[in-house]
């Protein structure tokens, strides 16, 4: 459906949890997040249901994410439920992957048809530091499986300065002999990350010609999201560049946002949304939930305004957000 801004919207992004079983520096306090009970979490069913209703309105593109996803029991169960949401067309995952170690040709039987891998170094002892105790080999593992069960494949690093800037080259060069997308994104400033340096976009891919040399724009789609491409010679994927902030992609930005609680979030940095989940136990009928949903998303903010002052501004985490 359009929003008020005549811009598509058809792609949903459901945060299932809050939880994850990583750190990462720039997302996650060290200590942990306060636990969210159990019942004011979104069930499987209730998520399907509102998938249901937004598939009715042209919703056709879906991204499961956290926390960790995997770190939620019964993850690909859901999968499984979504793949047979009549309109869906492609559900994808973002995770750090470990919990798909050994798992992820169920997550493709259940309908998983891509998956972004977050990965911010390569070296073990870099990786471990950055997400406060995970293992690379793992990921490592679940990005050879994914890609030999044909699941297209992206990788999502968050370059910090002073941290993993050694590291951009090589993440690229897992593009070169497979058809992976690297896409480098530029760290936001909220939660955890608005105490660390981003790394501008202009800046690293004047990192990637001077070790690739030039590099043609790849047009090709290769998902829903804001990212543009490049493709190095003799390359067989492309390097991706995400930059909220210094190219604001608002102009055509085409999702909504479900967190874990059962907001319907309609910019990711506005906390403005509609309380779903209150509605759901209400007992609000199918059609009414429709109409709350095709409202809302008509009058999807503008922009994101992160470099300016937002009234509702978000002071959620990434983790809370889904990314
Ligand atoms: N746990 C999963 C993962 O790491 O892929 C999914 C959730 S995580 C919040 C989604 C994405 O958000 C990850 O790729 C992560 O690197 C990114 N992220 C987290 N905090 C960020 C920040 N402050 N700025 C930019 N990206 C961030
Ligand atoms: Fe967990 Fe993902 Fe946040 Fe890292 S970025 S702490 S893996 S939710």
């Amino acid at each position: 459906m359009l929003d008020k801004m005549g811009r598509e919207i058809d792609y949903l992004r459901i945060s299932i949890t809050d939880r994850c079983n990583l750190r990462c520096i720039y997302c996650m306090p060290e200590d942990g997040i306060p636990d969210i009970q159990h019942t004011d979490i979104l069930s499987y069913e209730e998520i399907v249901r509102i998938v249901r209703q937004a598939a009715e309105l042209g919703i056709r593109h879906l991204r499961v994410t956290g926390g960790e996803p995997m770190a939620r029991r019964g993850c690909l169960d859901l999968i499984r439920m979504l793949h047979a949401v009549p309109g869906i067309e492609t559900i994808s995952m973002t995770t750090n992957g470990l919990l798909l170690d050994g798992r992820v040709r169920e997550a493709c039987d259940a309908g998983l048809t891509a998956v972004n891998l977050s990965l911010d170094a390569l070296d073990p002892e870099l990786y471990r530091r950055m997400t406060r105790g995970g293992d690379v080999t793992k990921v490592m593992r679940v990005l050879r499986d994914a890609a030999a069960c044909g699941l297209s494949v992206k990788i999502n690093a968050v370059p910090v300065r002073g941290l993993n800037e050694q590291e951009l080259p090589g993440l690229a060069e897992l593009a070169r002999n497979s058809g992976v997308s690297v896409r480098f994104i530029e760290l936001m400033p909220l939660g955890c990350g608005a105490d660390l340096q981003p790394v501008p976009t202009e800046e690293i891919r004047e990192r990637m010609e001077a070790c690739f040399g030039t590099m043609q724009e790849d047009t090709k789609r290769r998902g829903y999201g804001p990212a543009y491409y490049l493709r190095p010679e003799g390359f067989k994927g492309s390097i991706g560049f995400i930059s909220p902030l210094s190219h604001e992609f608002c102009g055509q930005c085409n999702r909504v946002r479900l967190t874990s609680d059962g907001q319907l979030k309609l910019c990711l940095n506005h906390s403005a949304g509609v309380d779903l989940r209150t509605l759901l136990r209400g007992g609000v009928e199918d059609a009414q939930l429709k109409e709350v949903l095709r409202t809302a998303i008509e009058r999807k903010p503008e922009r994101h305004g992160f470099h300016e002052s937002v009234a509702d501004r978000e002071n959620r985490r990434m983790n809370e957000i889904g990314g």
